[in-house]
């Protein structure tokens, strides 16, 4: 009967499997139609709000990538940044993340202050990276080079083949920041805190949410932020859905608040009326 259990267990391990490599197969077959497309159309680049937790302004903006399948269907980046990851394309995509980002600031620059960018570890291993963001950003000079934020993971560390310090000095010195994505995730964040040039940190969704119910993540919260104040950090609390955990947040000192609760990630259009009533709001 074991035996026979094992037979069906595998069975069912393979479908998945098939299906797995089924799903991956069509979604670098989309993803490659969408980069050779319209990408703004097919690959469309939405912004979700980063507020000040002391005035509720919106100082930032996350951008987040899409697809819109030839059906109209806009997939969330789960989708395909796996895909992109595995195949390379994720270089082409990233190069047009980044552009969409700059010229979306570019045409906010006076109602927002910076863009942050997520940027996974094969871009960041690219020799190519370094000068795309130099050409970017010499093709923008409007745009002081610390209004664009790079978040990076803590996967860049451990899967990268290059010097990932080094090449994030290199990023630093045409003066771009970066934010460390995710953080307290991850297996060594202490580690990437002392060995990497950051300048601020992205508390992860998951030790913020329930926040104010919960004694140990509040201790969690206030620990993490000590530390980024102690190395001259900033820090965004990331995931924020209810004003209970807002409250708790304030008073742990959180200075930058991302989530639901301040506005999901949306479309440029929306993002920009969002722009507009957050000014009107807070204006003298
Ligand atoms: P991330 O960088 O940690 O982005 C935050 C994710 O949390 C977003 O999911 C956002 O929609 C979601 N989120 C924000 N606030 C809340 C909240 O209050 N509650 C809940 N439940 N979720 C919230 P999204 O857009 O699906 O992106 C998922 C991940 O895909 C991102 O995680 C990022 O790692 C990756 N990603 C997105 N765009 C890009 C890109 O252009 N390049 C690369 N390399 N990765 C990207
Ligand atoms: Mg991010
Ligand atoms: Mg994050
Ligand atoms: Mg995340």
């Amino acid at each position: 009967a074991a035996k026979r259990n094992g037979g069906n267990r595998m069975k069912v391990f393979s479908d998945q499997m098939r299906v797995a490599v089924h799903e991956r197969i069509a979604g670098e077959k989309l993803l490659r139609q969408a980069l050779d497309g319209d990408r703004r159309q097919t690959l469309p680049v939405w912004f979700q709000p980063i507020v000040s937790a002391a005035t509720g302004e919106v100082m930032g903006a996350e951008t987040l990538v899409r697809m819109r399948t030839p059906e109209g269907e806009i997939l969330g980046p789960n989708r395909f940044i796996p895909a992109a990851e595995e195949t390379g394309l994720i270089v082409p995509l990233g190069e047009h993340v980044l552009i969409e980002a700059l010229r979306h600031l570019v045409a906010w620059r006076h109602e927002l202050r910076y863009v942050s960018v997520n940027v996974s570890p094969r871009q960041l291993a690219e020799p190519d990276f370094v000068p795309l963001l130099a050409d970017l950003l010499a093709a923008t000079p409007e745009l002081d080079p610390q209004r664009l934020i790079l978040e990076i993971t803590e996967t860049a560390l451990l899967v990268s083949s290059v010097d990932v310090q080094e090449r994030l000095e290199t990023i630093k010195g045409l003066g771009v920041r970066i934010a460390l994505d995710d953080f307290g995730t991850g297996y060594s964040s202490l580690t990437w805190l002392q060995s990497v040039p950051a300048d601020v940190v992205k508390l992860d969704r998951s030790f913020v949410a329930g926040l104010a119910d919960d004694p140990k993540k509040t201790s969690i919260i206030q620990a993490v932020l000590w530390l980024a104040r102690s190395l001259g950090m900033s820090a965004v609390a990331e995931g924020v859905e209810k004003e209970a955990d807002v409250a708790a947040l304030r008073e742990a000192g959180c200075p930058m608040l991302q989530g639901y609760l301040f506005g999901k990630p949306m479309p440029p259009e929306e993002f920009a009326a969002r722009l507009q009533r957050s000014r009107m709001a807070t204006a003298p």
